[in-house]
């Protein structure tokens, strides 16, 4: 179902300690030249990935790559329409100031708007991109209207008719005023949650119950062993009193960059690298000129069944985290090309999938009798688009289609470039130091702590996801907004226990029975402490993945509370995680990992609430202020995301195209503007 995780990547140290960290001890040497760290401004830093092995793929290969990495940027406004329908004409605007400013640019108002600018791209709008709160400007409205007074009307982007004075006084209120649309998505609580979220996936005005209604309407009567992904690529709106559907497609909403993606896709096929692959492109681009759910639904079953193509890529609208009602997808793709030697290991699980389905602690009525088609890889990412970029997964598991999964399986991938690059930029940086309570468990981390995160991340996204299943009457939309969380629980659940099981060791993926230690401490000190640096002081947890760590982390902790299972202790007025005892932790994770199962399987509404908003949202506002304070010595920016690399065609004189390289060397600000520039088809006002 939901699929991404962002694991909170700590100061694992690259030592050896399985078979697979040979090539990345190789890779240090070259390493030193590199410049992983790229920018900092508010809660952000920028990072760059390495993309390695691309110069040895064939040429054929490589042109795929760069075709499909075209088709990855070219949807780039279809996000930033999405996520608000004031996110376009703002940047616009933004971006218009930062060319044409003619003031001093090292002047507090001018660097404000300037970091005002970087965070707007990032967040792919004017909301942050994890926390979903608009952004509060650091300059005044009196220094953004004298900016935008100076600029040409023809460049500024107005509705048809409006003056620039009009633009100011429709736009202002909006950057300005916290009480205009002051949440991308609401996802709990009494409110009327697509009237409160300020996203585009619903028209102005429909309300929840209008939407609910609309939606059980169209699924009345329909296959309910087989359902398409009903509402996933299309804005409802109220147009004359009539609810209706404005589908995303050629000819349809975002038809302007929509037919980029296609037209990108149409030269991708000509490289694809065997005929099967050439197919699924080709169903992709039918999917995107119709919009046809069913053929979507063709083409993720093509798309999980091809495992043997080197080159992959996702493309289209795919997760649903940022609807409330968990229907309405987000633009999104990566390109990418499979680790070969890294994927011996995921290889390994995917071959006992069935072993793990089995002897796992839920009960028999919710497990699959037979596990289809689980294949698992590690991957290097070669362009990141959309929803995945700056701010990218480090696991993906898809399609998302319950029945799909069921029938056919998934492809479930671990990015390893990616994770390298947060292993590489966070080391030394000291928050281990800070965090951890003592040598014992830094050692235990420093000596497994990178192989059990790439290990969890591999078991979340190529069982856990998989694994299971819904009784026949279930609704799969019955978790309503708590699905997100739930499932993410789930498929944690399901790799922290196995983690810690010895049949881990005895298939060789971990050196021996402490490694799970490592992971053990980590996410129960991330769960109950760390991740708060991610919130501002008085805020609840939002975000689905750190609800479900939060989740996890308080409701193992509480049921273990008489056995000290896990101790919150204090020294020199900190607190840190003591874990008492491993394997009882490792039961607990077992007993709640049954129960989250039994919610999904059943569509337990009520109970799935319950567990979020009991143990997932709230904060201790002391130990919140503690670990704010503790953190900020630290001067580090708590979330993370990457430029990409440049990819570009290299032509001999005949105009014919003899490499395709990649250039690291593009900033971020640089790469942003560019894309602005290049790669924007979208009219401002999508209506
Ligand atoms: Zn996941």
């Amino acid at each position: 179902m939901k699929n991404v995780t962002l694991i909170w990547m700590t100061a694992a140290a690259l030592t050896a300690c399985a078979g697979a960290q040979k090539n990345n001890m190789d890779k240090t040497k070259e390493d030193t030249n590199f410049n992983y760290i790229v920018d900092q401004f508010a809660d952000i830093q920028v990072l760059r990935y390495k993309v390695p092995g691309f110069e040895s793929l064939s040429l054929q290969q490589k042109e795929l790559l760069y075709h499909l990495s075209e088709a990855a940027l070219m949807g780039r406004d279809i996000l930033f329409d999405q996520n608000c329908r004031y996110n376009l004409p703002i940047r616009r605007t933004l971006e218009a100031i930062y060319k044409e400013y003619k003031g001093d640019r090292k002047d507090a108002q001018f660097i404000a708007l300037e970091t005002y600018l970087k965070r707007v791209w990032f967040a792919n709008g004017i909301h942050h991109h994890y926390a979903e709160d608009k952004f509060v400007p650091g300059f005044t409205e009196e220094f953004f209207k004298s900016c935008v007074s100076q600029i040409e009307p023809s460049k500024l982007p107005l509705r048809q008719g409006q003056t620039a004075d009009q633009f100011i006084k429709e736009i202002c209120p909006v950057i300005f005023d916290p009480k205009v649309m002051p949440k991308r998505t609401v996802q709990s609580g009494d409110e009327d949650l697509i009237l409160a979220s300020a996203n585009n996936y619903y028209g102005g005005g429909i309300t929840q119950k209008e939407v609910e209604n609309f939606y059980t309407h169209m699924k009345a009567g329909k296959d309910t062993i087989r359902p398409v992904s009903y509402g996933l690529n299309s804005r409802l709106v109220k147009e004359n009193g009539k609810v209706i559907e404005k589908v995303w497609k050629v000819g349809g909403l975002y038809s302007a960059a929509i037919e980029k993606i296609v037209d990108e896709l149409q030269k991708a096929s000509a490289y694809a690298e065997n005929d099967a692959q050439k197919v699924i492109i080709n169903k992709l681009i039918e999917y995107y000129r119709s919009g046809n759910l069913k053929t979507f639904d063709a083409y993720s079953i093509l798309w999980v069944e091809d495992t043997a193509s080197d080159v992959d890529f996702v493309n289209g609208f795919i997760e649903t985290y940022g609807d409330p009602l968990g229907m309405k997808a987000s633009w999104e793709s990566t390109v990418n090309f499979i680790n070969k030697e890294a994927t011996k290991r995921t290889k390994i699980i995917s071959d006992n999938a069935q072993w793990f389905e089995d002897h796992s602690p839920v009960d028999k009525r919710f497990k699959k009798e037979k596990v289809k088609g689980v294949s698992a890889k590690v991957i290097n990412i070669a362009m990141l688009g959309g929803d995945c970029y700056p701010s990218t997964p480090i696991g993906i598991n898809l399609p998302n289609a319950d029945w799909i999964r069921r029938d056919y399986g998934s492809k479930s991938v671990t990015i390893e470039n990616i994770t390298e690059a947060y292993d590489k930029a966070s080391q030394g940086n000291g928050f281990s130091e800070e965090f951890t309570w003592s040598d014992i468990e830094r050692n235990i981390i420093k000596k497994y702590g990178f192989i059990t995160d790439n290990l969890h991340t591999d078991l979340h996204e190529c069982l856990g996801h998989g694994s299971g299943k819904l009784l026949p009457n279930t609704d799969p939309d019955a978790l309503k907004a708590y699905n997100s969380t739930l499932e993410e629980a789930r498929a944690d659940l399901f790799g922290l226990y196995y983690l810690g099981d010895a049949k881990l060791v005895e298939l060789k993926l971990v050196p021996d029975a402490e490694a799970y230690k490592a992971e053990y401490y980590k996410y129960i000190m991330n769960g109950l402490i760390t991740q708060l640096v991610r919130i501002e002081q008085g805020k609840n947890v939002e975000e689905a993945h750190m609800r479900n760590r939060q989740l996890i982390a308080k409701w193992v902790y509480e049921k273990g509370k008489t056995d000290k299972v896990i101790e919150l202790k204090k020294r020199d007025n900190k607190t840190y995680v003591v874990i008492n005892d491993y394997q009882k932790l490792r039961t607990l994770f077992g007993s709640l990992l049954a129960e989250v199962q039994r919610i999904k399987s059943e569509g337990d509404y009520a109970a799935g609430k319950r567990l979020v908003e009991n143990y997932g949202v709230k904060v201790d506002q002391t130990l919140h202020a503690e670990v704010l304070a503790r953190y900020a010595k630290l001067h580090l920016a708590p979330y993370k995301g990457f430029v990409n690399p440049v990819i570009k065609e290299v032509k001999n004189k005949e105009n014919k195209v003899t490499d395709v390289i990649l250039d690291y060397s593009e900033n971020y600000v640089d790469q942003m503007m560019r894309y602005s520039r290049d790669y924007s088809f979208l009219p401002s006002y999508n209506e």
